[in-house]
């Protein structure tokens, strides 16, 4: 592993190369027109650098590639599937296994299993599909998460962790009876990509125990959260990554898994549930096959359960994770030093900009961080995403525009994908934008969809 005063090189070097174009300004303005100034809408040839997403986005191995040409595409018992079996059980602990074909899909098969109506899933932050999911299973999620998870500028190591005492003073108030069951997202997805401790899901499974709720884990970024714990906890630097993992995977009683993340593939996942868990498993299964697909598939061709049965093993590697984690850090720095507001600490696979503070002179009705968003996109090409006023939607009974407390952009950087040159070329965008700053506008809603408004909406400058 480079030691961490050198040049942090990439640990792997390229064979295949994606070309990827700059339009010319006059170009992107006209796309983003064509767009209606939403970067949703763009097309992925219009973009020079991608960070909308870190979910399925990211660059496979040629170990992965190989595995590809080892695919078993029978419908019933493909080696494949075997494959991925064993290395759940190796990885997780856990002898139960699914796949599907992405994390959601894990979450329609298992989710109306452990919902009754009415009665409430706890989590740290649910993310958005997994609080739908719970919502169509006829559930309210709830998040419980430190408060320090809301304050940008709190450098708290572990801003994931449940909240504990929330959590206790939850379940006496409503009784343990209207709780279904409690889901911890590691890392927190919805919080910025923040760890949660170890320290912090053994006392959740004490809680769980003591009020007999089962625990789950929203594992979509498992390896990055085992990479921070190790970094940041103590008494766990001499532990192994996949000696954490276990660990962790040890105090829940099973997990949903998108593999678009730290699975290193581009579509794919599983549920994995443990021992006592047989029963849940064998309705899990009868749910699988109308649902995602036969038993030994779930919704994913063969070769890639084998692409993603390799990647399960290389994103536990630790060169892998400091490299991800430490680029993912370096763009925040880079953006401090400018003097661009972040979060803090830097979470593992995004930099999460804060635009209404940046923007200042934009009110909050006018989506500051959409408007940076915009304007990224015309100085670079770059595509960012909004996590803010746009995505909070309207408040269902007055209809009125929800105002989160944080409105900002996500820099989600892929694994894999992007060099530290396209990272400096992302922080120069900022450094030009900076300089006038105070010139860009507001923006409205020219056409605004009833439901998940952020994908498709138009807008129009105030
Ligand atoms: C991405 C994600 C999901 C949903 O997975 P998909 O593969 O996008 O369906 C669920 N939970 C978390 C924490 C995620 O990051």
């Amino acid at each position: 592993m480079v030691e961490s005063s050198w040049p942090q090189a990439e640990p792997y070097r390229i064979k295949v190369v994606e070309p990827i174009k700059l339009l010319s300004r006059d170009q992107r303005e006209k796309a983003l027109e064509r767009a209606g100034l939403n970067p949703f809408s763009l097309k992925s040839d219009e973009v020079f650098i991608d960070l909308l997403t870190d979910s399925g986005t990211g660059a496979m191995s040629d170990n992965q590639w190989a595995g590809i040409m080892l695919g078993d595409e029978s419908y019933a018992g493909s080696r494949n599937f075997f494959n991925l079996e064993r290395v759940v059980r190796d990885i997780f602990g856990y002898p139960f296994f699914l796949p599907t074909h992405q994390g959601r899909g894990a979450e329609n098969v298992l989710f109306p299993l452990l919902i009754e109506k009415g009665k409430y899933v706890i989590g740290n932050m649910h993310f958005d599909t997994t609080k739908a999911h719970i919502e169509i299973a006829g559930g309210r999620g709830v998040n419980l998460v430190r408060k320090e998870a809301y304050n940008l500028d709190s450098e708290y190591p572990f801003k994931g962790d449940m909240d504990i005492e929330a959590l206790v003073d939850f379940i006496e108030n409503k009784g343990q009876e209207n709780i279904s069951f409690i889901l911890m997202t590691i890392t927190c997805n919805s919080g910025g990509g923040q760890p949660v401790s170890l320290e912090n899901m053994q006392k959740v499974r004490e809680i769980a125990d003591k009020y007999k709720l089962p625990l789950f884990l929203d594992a979509a970024r498992f390896a990055e959260n085992a990479y921070f714990v190790k970094k940041r906890e103590q008494g766990q630097k001499d532990k192994s990554i996949p000696e954490i993992i276990r660990e962790f995977f040890a105090l829940a009683d099973g997990c949903t898994v998108s593999a678009k993340k730290d699975g290193l593939v581009n579509i794919g996942g599983l549920i994995g549930l443990a021992e006592e868990q047989e029963e849940l498993y064998m309705r899990a299964k009868e749910r699988l096959v109308p649902l995602e697909g036969f038993v030994t598939y779930g919704g994913m061709a063969g070769r890639d359960m084998e692409a993603l049965a390799r990647g399960l093993y290389e994103v536990q590697e630790e060169d892998y994770l400091a490299h991800r984690i430490g680029q993912v850090e370096r763009l925040g720095k880079k953006l401090m030093e400018i003097g661009i507001p972040i979060q803090k600490p830097v979470g593992g696979h995004a930099v999460f900009v804060d635009g209404k503070t940046w923007l200042a002179h934009i009110p909050q009705e006018q989506f500051p961080s959409q408007a940076l968003c915009i304007e990224l996109y015309l100085e670079s090409g770059i595509r960012a995403v909004e996590v803010g006023t746009i995505l909070a939607g309207r408040d269902p009974e007055t209809g009125k525009n929800v105002m989160p407390e944080l409105d900002l952009l996500r820099l989600t950087v892929p694994r894999r994908t992007y060099t530290d040159n396209h990272m400096d070329y992302v922080a120069e965008a900022f450094r030009r934008i900076d300089n006038r700053r105070e010139e860009i506008s507001g923006v409205r809603f020219a056409y605004e969809p009833k439901i998940l408004r952020h994908f498709t909406a138009r807008f129009a400058r105030v």
